[in-house]
């Protein structure tokens, strides 16, 4: 790193040939450092951008959770889980410990005709696609379907957090269908794909 006169110029990289600006030294400062953890979230493409940016977030723990709030001092009235009401709102407990996550997780488990889902911590999730026999696009549509599963707590819990909606499982489950469907039908491969999306994991 250099600086250069009256005008300061930021050099990194290797050569130092590169040039960036503050918000990119904040960016680096804030997050660069503690996302050197390692990483299991692999980018799906069949899935939308916002989707996968989202469990991308929730890897490294930078969704708003009541807990992840109240760590930056931010007024929230008790720091209990949204969907259950029980258990300290984190990301942990959103996608793994709730009872509410584990009806969803049962049921997409049903749905894609695999064993069920259970999982310990959020990293869990990301590899779930692991213990799928098949081929790579059997492993492909798993590891979407886990991604829109947790896009969809999250879409539930928010509603119940902001619109004071009453989320229930079976609508959850009824949404990351529909969501799966419909961005699976958007790749060549998927274009005739059948609702049961079981019985295509065992035909791909
Ligand atoms: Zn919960």
């Amino acid at each position: 790193m250099e600086v250069y006169g009256s005008k300061d110029i930021w050099l990194w990289g290797e050569n130092g040939k590169d040039t960036f600006s503050v918000a990119m030294v904040k960016n680096l400062i804030r997050e660069g450092m503690e996302d050197r953890r390692e990483q299991l979230m692999q980018w799906e493409t069949w899935i939308p951008m916002k989707v996968n940016l989202f469990v991308w977030r929730a890897e490294m723990e930078r969704i708003r959770t009541k807990v992840a709030l109240m760590r930056r001092r931010i007024n929230v009235q008790d720091g209990m889980c949204s969907l259950c009401d029980s258990g300290d709102e984190d990301v942990m407990h959103l996608f793994t410990g709730c009872t509410f996550s584990f009806g969803v997780w049962l049921a997409m488990g049903k749905w894609c005709n695999i064993a069920p889902i259970m999982a310990f911590h959020f990293k869990d999730l990301l590899s779930i696609q692991d213990q799928v026999p098949g081929c790579k696009w059997a492993k492909k549509v798993i590891r979407g379907i886990v991604m829109v599963t947790c896009w969809a707590l999250w879409k539930a819990r928010n509603e119940k957090v902001f619109q004071g909606t009453n989320p229930k499982v079976v609508e959850v489950v009824a949404m990351v269908k529909s969501w799966s469907f419909l961005w699976l039908k958007g790749m060549s491969k998927f274009a005739n794909i059948v609702w049961k999306i079981g019985l295509l994991i065992r035909c791909i």
